[in-house]
């Protein structure tokens, strides 16, 4: 595979990064990436995703685009409400990049289906809006080995990380928040967000996404990024493996 002139014109600030170059820019054109979610963290996460040259996208989300959605969610428009948000996204993906193929799935994700949404995809990016969605991704993730970017905001919070949990020093998402099955203020439906909030953090799990498929600089893996964009300040915590946890015994 190579990259057409077009391609070459259009990634020429990528190439040019010695610590990405033309080489991460095939890698990205190979990758099938998985969003889970299009909302506040989806959008900007999918307009970076497909700006930045990703071949395959897979959007996952099974609401409609409304008026509350317009604050944030940053890929739609007035006139998109009532529109499902994967349409409306792989419309914006479409006008915005036609060297990415957009493949879309308007279904809330459940154990049941979600292994096979997943199946293929290199990196899955999570920024859904439940705790449910998240464990049954995380869950899934992990048995096939894929990558999890996983960000997640609420009023002028967010957090950010990769998991492997597979590999034997890598924390798995389980790690992080335990096997709780419910965890309050995980929804920024109930408590508000501000919508650059979103925008930070969905660009970083875009920029997480992109260091999964062609890595570049310093493995962020194991730690969590913690934004307090109230006091703005950004702190990153280790976040070591879990002897107890399950992803323990699905190491390689
Ligand atoms: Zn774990």
């Amino acid at each position: 595979m190579i990259l057409s002139d077009d391609e070459l014109a259009r990634y020429a600030r990528h190439i040019v990064l010695r610590e990405f170059g033309g080489g991460g820019q095939l890698r990205l054109k190979q990758a099938r990436v998985a969003v889970i979610g299009a909302g506040g963290i989806g959008s900007p996460a999918i307009q970076y995703l497909a700006a930045a040259g990703v071949g395959a996208l897979t959007l996952i989300d099974d609401d409609v685009v409304e008026p509350s959605n317009l604050q944030r969610q940053t890929i739609f428009s007035t006139e998109d409400r009532g529109t499902p948000k994967v349409e409306a996204a792989a419309a914006f993906v479409r006008r915005l990049n036609p060297h990415v193929a957009v493949t879309t799935h308007r279904t809330r994700v459940t154990q049941d289906n979600v292994a096979a949404l997943l199946a293929g995809a290199d990196v899955v990016l999570d920024g859904c809006d439940n705790f449910a969605t998240r464990l049954s991704v995380a869950d899934a993730a992990l048995g096939l080995r894929i990558p999890l970017v996983s960000a997640a905001v609420g009023q002028f919070e967010g957090q950010l990380a990769t998991y492997r949990g597979w590999e034997a020093d890598k924390p798995c998402y389980r790690c992080f928040v335990g096997d709780a099955i419910d965890q309050a203020g995980m929804t920024c439906a109930d408590d508000g967000v501000l919508g650059p909030v979103t925008g930070v953090m969905g660009s970083l799990a875009a920029l997480e996404t992109l260091r999964a498929v062609a890595p570049f600089g310093r493995d962020s893996a194991g730690s969590v990024l913690i934004a307090d964009l109230l006091s703005m300040r950004f702190r990153t915590l280790a976040l070591p493996k879990d002897p107890g946890c399950r992803c323990s015994g699905v190491t390689a």
